[in-house]
């Protein structure tokens, strides 16, 4: 078996989420409706907050992620809805509590 860091940073296990956290994060700042710190470490804090709650949506096959089954699509789909409602209360979070 591969040791630990062979085996995640393979690239063959991903966690889908975490694009669909940084679209969402980066499509939030592009609307530029709500002033908050956008230095590195609130954006690290903002993701790490929203990866925390909501659910993984891990993958091992190129194939699935290329070609997306009709059930994997509408997971997705939910997943990214779900995100996006979560962008802005992650956002009020880290504001709440600045480490700067
Ligand atoms: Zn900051």
């Amino acid at each position: 078996m591969l040791t630990f860091s062979e085996f995640f940073k393979s690239g063959e296990i991903v966690n889908l989420t975490e694009q669909v956290v940084y679209d969402e994060l980066r499509a939030f700042i592009d609307k530029q409706e709500y002033e908050f710190c956008q230095c590195d470490k609130c954006l690290f804090d903002i993701v790490c907050v929203l990866l925390n709650s909501v659910p993984s949506l891990y993958s091992s096959s190129v194939v699935d992620r290329t070609y997306p089954s009709e059930e994997f699509s509408v997971e997705y789909e939910q997943l990214r809805k779900l995100v996006k409602g979560e962008v802005p209360r992650a956002i009020e979070r880290v504001k709440g509590r600045l480490h700067h």
